[in-house]
């Protein structure tokens, strides 16, 4: 099954891509994920990436396909993948079908409200250890700003802050036309509510998931 986890930034992508590892077992590859670890290694690519994400831009489509196309040539996406965060530009979508023949199966589109998104970004607290999303009043942790499964403390995206949220969600409004008319003509895009509870939105992604099989 190939997937894909469309909609702003703050609309539980990465929250409902940890329930479906869970329950389907498909690898899971996340655009942001990489590049903020291309960064954190200061990579030739992180070098590049670097000032868009910081200011909330989105990084130049040639340098995020290349790395998509490199991630996708691996073994263990042959059966499957979850791919979040990518494509966000029309132009983006385009070079995934080159990349793969027959192309996507779904775009699982989560339409979030932009009160709801800028509520969940400012408040969005990440694990450096594992990668999972908390929230402060949301999905708060066990133990204040510790994450439940590694005990470490939990930090703040540099580009959670108000200034450069509001630049995400106007990148984001520019771009996604494109990209949900894409996948609308070919008859793939499935709208999801965002704004629900996290296990509501799950419940409604595992329906779409069992009639694909
Ligand atoms: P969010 O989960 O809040 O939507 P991401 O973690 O997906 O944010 O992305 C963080 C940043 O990484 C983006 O603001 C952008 O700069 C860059 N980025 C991630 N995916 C892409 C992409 N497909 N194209 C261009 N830039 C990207
Ligand atoms: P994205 O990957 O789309 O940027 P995240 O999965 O990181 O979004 O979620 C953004 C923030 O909102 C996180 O702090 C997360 O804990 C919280 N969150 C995610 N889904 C929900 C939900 N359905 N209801 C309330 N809060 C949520
Ligand atoms: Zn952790």
């Amino acid at each position: 099954m190939r997937l894909i986890l469309f909609g702003p930034p703050g609309a539980g992508k990465g929250t409902q891509a940890k329930l479906m590892i869970e329950a389907f077992g498909l690898p899971h590859i996340s655009t942001g994920d990489i590049l903020r670890s291309e960064v954190k290694n200061n990579t030739e690519l992180g070098k590049k990436a670097k000032a868009y994400m910081e200011s909330g831009k989105l990084v130049p489509d040639t340098l995020v396909t290349e790395m998509v196309k490199s991630r996708l040539s691996s073994s263990d996406v042959k059966n499957g993948f979850i791919l979040d965060g990518f494509p966000r530009t029309e132009g983006q979508a385009r070079s995934l079908d080159n990349i793969l023949p027959g192309g996507i199966d779904r775009a699982i589109y989560l339409e979030t409200s932009e009160d709801v998104v800028v509520q969940r970004l400012t408040g969005r607290r990440v694990c450096p250890k594992c990668g999972t999303n908390y929230h402060l009043k949301n999905m708060p942790p066990k133990k204040d700003m510790i994450c439940d499964q590694c005990q470490v403390g939990l930090y703040q995206r540099p580009d959670d802050n108000e200034a450069t949220v509001k630049n995400r969600l106007h990148v984001y409004l520019q771009e996604s036309e494109g990209v949900l008319g894409y996948y609308r003509v070919q008859g793939k895009l499935e709208n999801v509510s965002g704004d629900l509870d996290s296990k509501d939105v799950f419940s409604v992604i595992q329906k779409i998931i069992s009639s694909l099989k």
